[in-house]
C-alpha cells in the first residue's frame, strides 16, 4: 500500500485519498501555479494509525522519509541542516473542508541549531525567532496539548513590560528571549523539553493531526454538517515559504467574489509580514485586498491572473490562500468557497451567463437548505427606523435576529437549553466555542475580519453575524460590552442586522427575506427539468397566490374544514352538529353552503384553471364544538336550548380516540348531507365560472378522506355522483370533474386495486398513513420518538421522513395495485413528506406523479425533483 503521494503525482479527483487540500494542492501543481513543493500522507494512513497501536507503522515512517529526500532534492536544502534548514508545514486537509477544525504546524524543522542556521542565512535574525517561537508555540498547542493561552499570555505580558502595542515591534532578542520562556513552559508543563530532532518534530506531529481526526471540536462539526466520521484525514508536508519576512512579505486570503453577496471581483484581506493563521484567527484585524494593488501592484496582477485560472479551471467561486515572501507570491491553497445562500444564487446565475457552468449544473450547486436561507429575515423597516443603535461592525453574515447576549459559549449553551433565544457576543471566536454558536440566532465579535472564525462559520451555518466591532469593548471576564457609554450585560436584548453590520438594542420585529428575483430564475430552471409534479397544500386565497409564486403547478390538498373556523361560519356549522334531526340541518347546511362557493370562487378564480384537489371535511365533529361556557351559552339561546343540553349533546360526541373514530367519510356515511353540501357548492361554482367566462375550463379533483374499504367509496360516490347529475340537470351543463380519494388507511393500500374502480385519482396521505402503520399517535409521539431516535431505534422520524421499509411499502404496494389496474389515474403525495427532500427521492422511485406540500416548501422541493432527474 502507498501512503504517500508527491504533489506532483496527484489530482484534484483524489480527494477521499488526498483531502480536499492536498488533492488541490496536487492540481496546482499540475496546473504550474507557484505552490510550494510537498507531499500528501494519504486518509488511509490516518485510519490505518487510528486504527493500530496509535503509533505510526515503519512503513509509513520509511516513505515519509523518502518523500522528505526528495523534498530536499528539490528544495536544494535539508532538513536539519544548520547552515541553511528546510522547513515544513504540516497541514490536515480532509475530504470534506472543515475549517479551523484541525490544526496546522509552521516552521517545522527549527532547533537550537537550526534557528541560528536560518538567521545567518537570511540574515534577519528577528525573523527567525519569530518563527521559532511560532512553532513552539503551533506544536505545544497541537501535539502537545499546551493551552494555546498560556503562551498568548506571556506574549502579552511580555509586550506590556516592553510597553508595545503590536508584534511588530518586538525585536530579534525580543523574539529570542521569549523562545526561552517559551521552551520553559514545555519543561513545566510536559516534564520534557521541546523535541530537537526535526524527524521526531515531524513524526510526532503527524500523529498529532491525525488524532485531531477525533477531536470533540471535530466531532461536533462532522455531527452538525454530516460528514461521516470514518474518512479520516490526510496530512500535507510543504516547505516553507515566508510572510513574517518583513514589510515585502504578507499572508492573505482571498475568494474570487464576494462570499457574502455573490458580487463578482476579488475580495479578501491579508496582513504585511505576518504568517499564517494571522489572517483568519481575528488577532490583528487585516486590510482589504485592494490596499495590495497600492502597495505591491504586480505581486496584486499576479494574483488576479491566477484566481482567473483558478476559478475557470474549477468552475466555481475559489478560496485562495496566498503568503508573499520578499514580493514573490505563492499560492497556499484553494478550495471552493464558501458563502451565503444568496451569494451561492448569484453566483451559479453568474456562472451560467457566463457559459461557465450549464443551467443544470446550475441547479446541482444548490441545496434545499440554501433556499430556506434565501428566505432569510430582515427586520421591519418602520421598526428599524426607530431602534437605538448599539454598535457597528462587519456584515460577516446577512440576517436579522434578536435574541439575549452571552459572552461564553457554555453560557450561551445553558440559557438556549433553557428554551432563551440567545446570542454569542465574544472579543473572537474559535472553534472551542463551536456548540455555543450552534445554539445562537447570531454571532457578534469586536475583532477579526470578513473571514475571521466566527464570520465563516456563521455564512456557513446561515446564522447572521456582525464580526470585527472594534468599536465594542467586550469584556468576557466581567461578561459586558460597552460602546460609546452604555453598558450591556449578559442576558440584555439585543438585535442582530447581520446583512447591514449593525447591533441594536432590545428586539426589532422582523419579516421574511424576500429573494424572489435569485429564486424565480433557478426555479425557472429546475421546472424545466422536473420528472414529477409539484403541487401545493393551501386552501386560503394568499397560501394559494403565494403558493403558485413559488412555482407549485396547482393545488394538491385544500382542505375544506379549515374554511369553516371564521366567526359565522363556526357558529352555523356548531347549529349544525347540534341538530337533532336531518330536518334541522338543512338551515345551517345552506347557509355553509353559500360560504363554501364563495371560497371556491377565490381558489378557482385564483388558479386559473390549473389543478386542484378539494378534500371534503375530515376532522371529527367534536373539533368545532364550543369549549368555552361564554360559548356554550351563545349557542344555546341561539338554538332555543338549555345549556345543560348542549353540554350533553358535547358528551354525545365525546370520541376516546377521535383520530380513529367518527370522521371523514365515516361521518359522511352516516350523514351525506355534508359532503353531498360540498360537492353540490364546488360543481355548481365551476359551472358559474364557466358560465359568466370567467373560467375557461375548470376541472374539479374532489376528495374523500379516510377510505378504508372499496364498499365505502362506492356507496359515496353513488350519493355525491346522484347529485352531481342533479345539478347538470339544474344548470343545463355538464362538466368533467373527478372523484378521488386519499390512500391515508393501510387496508386502503393493501386493496388498492378495487379502490381503483371508484376512485378517478389518488393522494397519499402520509401522516395517518404513518400513524396508522407504525400505530404511533401524530399528536402525542413527540414524546417517545426522540429517545427512539437517541437510542437509533428508530434512524429517523417517520413523520418527517418517508419510513421507506415499512410506510413506503405500503405505498409501493398500492402504486403497483394501482398500475395494474389504470395507468392513467393520477396519484399524489399530499403529507408532510411530499416536502421533504430526503422523502422526495423515494416517492419518486415508487412512481407517484406529484407531490404536494406547503407553500414555503415549495421552491426546495422543485429543486429536489429537478435534481432526481437523471
Ligand atoms: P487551514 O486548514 O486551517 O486553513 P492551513 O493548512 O491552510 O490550515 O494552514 C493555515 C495557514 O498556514 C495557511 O493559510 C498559510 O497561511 C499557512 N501555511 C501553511 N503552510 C504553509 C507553508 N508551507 N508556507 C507558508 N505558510 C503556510
Ligand atoms: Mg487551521
Ligand atoms: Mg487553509
Amino acid at each position: 500500500m502507498k501512503y504517500v503521494f508527491d504533489f506532483s503525482e496527484g489530482n484534484k479527483e483524489q480527494i477521499a485519498l488526498l483531502g480536499g487540500k492536498g488533492a488541490n494542492l496536487a492540481e496546482m501543481t499540475k496546473l504550474n501555479l507557484p505552490v510550494p513543493t510537498g507531499f500528501t500522507i494519504t486518509t488511509e494512513a490516518c485510519l490505518t494509525y487510528l486504527e493500530g497501536q496509535e503509533q505510526l507503522s515503519s512503513e509509513i515512517k520509511i516513505e515519509i522519509q523518502q518523500h522528505i529526500e526528495a523534498m530536499e532534492q528539490r528544495a536544494g536544502k535539508k532538513f536539519g541542516d544548520q547552515l541553511d534548514p528546510l522547513l515544513v508545514s504540516v497541514r490536515s486537509g480532509s475530504k470534506f473542508s472543515m475549517p479551523g477544525m484541525m490544526d496546522t504546524i509552521l516552521n517545522l524543522g527549527l532547533n537550537d541549531a537550526t534557528v541560528v542556521g536560518l538567521a545567518e542565512k537570511t540574515k534577519n535574525g528577528r525573523f527567525a525567532y519569530d518563527c521559532y517561537r511560532r512553532l513552539l508555540q503551533m506544536f505545544g498547542d497541537v501535539v502537545c496539548g499546551i493551552d494555546k493561552n498560556r503562551f498568548e499570555q506571556q506574549l502579552e505580558f511580555y509586550k506590556s513590560k516592553k510597553n508595545y502595542q503590536l508584534d511588530t515591534e518586538m525585536l530579534e532578542e525580543d523574539w529570542q528571549e521569549l523562545v526561552s520562556i517559551y521552551k520553559d513552559i514545555f519543561i513545566e508543563v510536559m516534564q520534557k523539553p521541546f523535541p530537537q530532532d526535526p524527524l521526531d518534530q515531524l513524526y510526532l506531529s503527524v500523529e498529532a493531526v491525525f488524532r485531531s481526526w477525533n477531536n470533540r471540536r471535530a466531532i461536533t462539526y462532522r455531527k452538525l454538517h454530516d460528514i461521516p466520521h470514518s474518512l479520516g484525514t490526510a496530512v500535507n508536508i510543504q516547505e516553507m515559504v515566508f510572510g513574517n519576512f518583513g514589510t515585502e512579505s504578507g499572508t492573505g486570503v482571498a475568494f474570487t467574489r464576494n462570499p457574502a453577496t455573490g458580487e463578482k471581483g476579488i475580495f479578501g484581506e491579508f496582513l504585511i509580514n505576518a504568517q499564517g493563521e494571522d489572517v483568519v484567527a481575528g488577532i490583528r484585524t487585516p486590510e482589504p485586498i485592494s490596499e495590495l494593488a497600492k502597495s505591491m501592484p504586480e505581486v496584486y496582477e499576479e494574483f488576479l491572473k491566477y484566481s482567473d485560472i483558478l476559478e475557470k479551471h474549477y468552475k466555481d467561486m475559489q478560496d485562495i490562500e496566498f503568503t508573499i515572501e520578499n514580493k514573490k507570491l505563492y499560492i497556499l491553497q484553494t478550495r471552493n468557497g464558501k458563502r451565503t445562500a444568496k451569494s451561492t444564487f448569484k453566483i451559479c446565475i453568474q456562472l451560467v451567463e457566463e457559459g461557465v457552468i450549464t443551467e443544470k449544473e446550475a441547479i446541482h450547486r444548490i441545496t434545499p437548505t440554501m433556499i430556506t436561507q434565501l428566505l432569510h429575515p430582515v427586520f421591519e423597516p418602520e421598526a428599524l427606523e426607530k431602534a437605538t443603535i448599539f454598535g457597528k461592525g462587519l456584515p460577516a453574515s446577512p440576517g436579522a435576529a434578536s435574541g439575549h447576549i452571552y459572552f461564553t459559549a457554555e453560557t450561551a449553551k445553558q440559557a438556549s437549553d433553557a428554551g432563551e433565544k440567545v446570542i454569542l457576543i465574544r472579543q473572537e471566536t474559535s472553534p472551542e466555542d463551536i456548540e455555543g454558536m450552534v445554539v445562537s440566532e447570531a454571532i457578534i465579535t469586536s475583532r477579526g475580519g470578513m473571514t475571521s472564525h466566527a464570520a465563516v462559520v456563521a455564512r456557513g451555518m446561515g446564522v447572521c453575524c456582525v464580526a470585527g466591532c472594534e468599536e465594542v469593548q467586550v469584556d468576557e471576564f466581567l461578561e459586558q460590552a460597552v460602546c460609546n457609554g452604555v453598558t450591556l450585560k449578559k442576558g440584555d436584548e439585543v438585535s442582530v442586522d447581520g446583512t447591514a453590520g449593525k447591533i441594536y438594542l432590545g428586539r426589532i420585529p422582523y419579516v421574511q427575506g424576500d429573494e424572489w428575483a435569485l429564486l424565480e430564475k433557478i426555479i425557472g430552471w429546475a421546472k424545466k427539468e422536473m420528472p414529477l409534479g409539484i403541487r401545493a397544500n393551501a386552501e386560503t386565497p394568499e397560501d394559494i397566490e403565494t403558493a403558485l409564486k413559488l412555482g407549485a403547478d396547482g393545488i394538491g390538498l385544500a382542505r375544506t374544514e379549515h374554511m369553516f373556523f371564521g366567526e359565522k361560519r363556526i357558529f352555523e356549522m356548531r347549529k349544525m352538529i347540534l341538530s337533532e334531526n336531518k330536518k334541522s340541518l338543512i338551515e345551517p347546511l345552506n347557509r355553509l353552503k353559500e360560504y363554501q362557493k364563495d371560497d371556491f370562487k377565490k381558489m378557482f378564480t385564483i388558479l386559473e384553471g390549473k389543478p386542484c384537489t378539494i378534500r371534503l371535511l375530515d376532522p371529527p365533529l367534536h373539533e368545532f364544538l364550543p369549549q368555552s361556557e361564554e360559548d356554550i351559552s351563545v349557542l344555546a339561546t341561539a338554538t332555543n336550548r338549555t345549556v345543560t343540553q348542549i353540554k350533553h349533546r358535547i358528551e354525545e360526541l365525546h370520541e376516546l380516540n377521535p383520530m380513529l373514530g367518527h370522521r371523514g367519510c365515516r361521518l359522511a356515511i352516516t350523514t351525506p348531507e355534508i359532503y353531498e353540501m360540498q360537492v353540490a357548492a364546488i360543481i355548481e361554482t365551476a359551472i358559474e365560472l364557466m358560465q359568466q367566462n370567467t373560467q375557461e375550463k375548470i376541472v374539479p379533483e374532489i376528495m374523500i378522506p379516510l377510505i378504508g374499504s372499496h364498499q365505502e367509496m362506492s356507496w359515496l360516490r353513488a350519493r355525491l355522483e346522484k347529485v352531481i347529475q342533479e345539478i347538470f340537470v339544474s344548470k343545463e351543463t355538464i362538466i368533467t370533474y373527478k372523484l378521488g380519494t386519499m390512500l391515508e388507511i393501510p387496508r386502503a393500500c393493501l386493496t388498492a386495486e378495487k379502490i381503483t374502480e371508484y376512485a378517478d385519482f389518488f393522494s397519499f396521505g402520509t401522516n395517518d398513513l404513518t400513524q396508522l402503520t407504525y400505530g404511533f399517535s401524530r399528536d402525542d409521539s413527540g414524546k417517545f420518538i426522540s429517545e427512539y431516535l437517541d437510542r437509533k431505534i428508530l434512524p429517523d422520524d417517520p413523520f418527517q421522513h418517508i419510513d421507506e421499509e415499512g410506510v413506503g411499502e405500503l405505498m409501493k404496494i398500492a402504486v403497483e395495485k394501482i398500475r395494474g389496474k389504470d395507468r392513467t389515474l393520477k396519484i399524489g403525495v399530499c403529507g408532510e413528506v411530499g416536502g421533504d427532500p430526503q422523502s422526495i427521492h423515494f416517492l419518486n422511485k415508487i412512481g407517484v406523479d406529484y407531490v404536494s406540500c406547503s407553500p414555503y416548501r415549495i421552491p426546495s422541493a422543485i429543486l429536489t425533483i429537478a435534481q432526481e432527474k437523471k
